[in-house]
């Protein structure tokens, strides 16, 4: 495929491509999983010869490793690709785009936005270093978005020297989505659920423990779901097991399958901590069954009252979904009323966007389109309560102790530090902790985003 302003870019600089020592940038949007998979392909470019640029300026490749669960996040991968145009203009930067935007839009995406060299799937991630070459070497446009077969796919395993020096990283236990929500885009772009083997997963959370890491956080679109050889509670207890480890997490899991299993892990594995996001996307049975979540209120209440009961100490987070296709004045107090009885620690909510070829933009007219401005004051009402809940159970926290992971210095103030509690809220800190430390830590000050205090001695 040939267009002009490729031509142009590769008349005016062509030695760009070529040059020695190239170096690369990786924007990424959305979630843990494609902050993991960016990981994955950063270990990949630099085995193929490329080193890490500070800024895209700087950069002979970009590559952006995008989301699609909302219209909004699509709109961001589309103005930050417009922002990187004249660098492909003025330098002859190769730029590609990753992730579920790539997935949904294939070729299309070639097509759509000419200066984009290529487009690669979460599937053909293991073949990025071939597309570049095909890229470089043919001057081809490439898309490459197949799925590839379960017994034929090797998850990219993690480079532990690249998480040297750091305090906690993600290790990837699943792919894919076998579940159908009917507002959700996830099965689409992310294809079918398969497990990672018990014995990978576990090498690599030696080999990240091993370099210095103290927490893991798996990933996976519904861990519930685990097949790798053993339950995800066993995993969960083999990765407790490993001795320097000090800190254990997982996201995401589903209520609707979830087992007594896991949510017994709670209350028998100390290092597991004790935060649970456990998305319920309403608090109305009607727009639950319309979802296609295959739960309903009364179930979610009866898996947080058990999971509280093993760990009374739980940090309970959530997804809320505001203004999903027929939700009504009623449907909306629902979810208030759940909000107050759940006390969430956090809360993820989202104005409903219809996405392309999911069941509930196919009955948005019949189910009845909830108008913009009423999402948008529902969204709003609702999260000025998650926040003064948010606040109360952090204010609860204040003179107390709290134990902290020590990550690094303080965003705001380098002579600080910062961290996490075990229920996961940041906390800025006075003191002198090496990252990778345990500390204890008084709570002076809190905001319902993070905790301010002073290390003990
Ligand atoms: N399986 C993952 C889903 C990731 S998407 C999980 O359970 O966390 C993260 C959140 O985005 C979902 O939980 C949901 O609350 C929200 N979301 C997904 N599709 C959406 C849509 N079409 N409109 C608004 N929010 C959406």
């Amino acid at each position: 495929m040939k267009d002009p302003l490729i031509a142009q870019a590769s008349s005016t600089i062509p030695e760009a491509r070529q040059r020695p020592g190239r170096r690369f940038y990786i924007h990424t949007f959305g979630c843990q999983m494609n902050e993991a998979d960016s990981s994955r392909m950063g270990e990949i470019l630099r085995r193929e010869g490329w080193t890490p640029a500070g800024t895209a300026q700087e950069a002979d490749l970009i590559l952006l490793n995008t989301c699609a669960v909302r219209e909004k996040a699509e709109q961001k991968v589309m103005s930050a690709l417009g922002r990187y145009r004249p660098l492909k203009l003025e330098r002859g930067a190769l730029i590609g785009v990753t992730g579920c935007i790539a997935q949904q839009e294939k070729e299309r995406l070639l097509k759509k936005v000419p200066y984009v060299d290529f487009v690669l799937g979460p599937d053909g991630i293991p073949k990025l270093g071939e597309v570049l070459r095909k890229v470089q070497d043919e001057r081809a446009r490439v898309a490459e978005t197949a799925w590839v077969d379960s017994e034929q796919y090797l998850f990219p395993r993690a480079d532990p020297e690249t998480s040297r020096g750091r305090v906690t990283e993600f290790v990837t236990v699943m792919k894919g989505c076998d579940h159908v929500c009917s507002y959700c885009v996830v099965p689409q772009v992310r294809g079918r659920e398969l497990s990672r083997p018990v014995a990978e997963v576990m090498a690599e959370v030696r080999s990240l423990a091993a370099v210095g890491v103290r927490e893991v956080t798996f990933l996976g679109q519904n861990v519930n779901s685990y097949q790798g050889g053993a339950s995800f509670a066993e995993l969960l207890r083999q990765a407790c097991a490993v001795e320097s480890l000090a800190r254990v997490r997982f996201t995401t899991s589903n209520p609707h399958d979830l087992p007594d299993e896991l949510v017994d892990s709670f209350g028998v594995l100390p290092k597991l901590m004790p935060h649970f996001h456990l998305p319920v996307q309403s608090g109305s049975d009607r727009i639950l069954e319309r979802m296609r979540r295959g739960h309903t209120v009364a179930h979610y209440l009866e898996r947080v009252e058990r999971l509280r009961r093993g760990r009374p100490d739980i940090a309970l987070t959530t997804d809320l979904i505001v203004g999903f296709p027929g939700e009504t004045e009623e449907d909306f107090a629902a979810t208030q009323r759940l909000v107050e009885r759940a006390r969430f620690d956090n809360v993820f909510s989202f104005v409903y966007s219809p996405r392309p070829r999911t069941a509930a933009a196919l009955h948005e007219q019949e189910w009845g389109h909830v108008p913009h401005q009423t999402k948008v004051e529902r969204l709003e009402r609702l999260q000025a309560r998650i926040r003064e809940i948010s606040l109360e159970l952090a204010q609860a926290k204040l003179g107390a102790e709290v134990e902290v992971l020590v990550e690094g210095p303080s965003k705001t103030d380098p002579h600080k530090r910062f961290g996490r509690i075990p229920e996961n809220r940041v906390v800025n800190f006075v003191g002198e902790a090496a990252p990778g430390s345990l500390v204890r830590v008084r709570v002076e000050r809190v905001t319902p985003n993070a905790l301010f205090g002073t290390e003990r001695g």
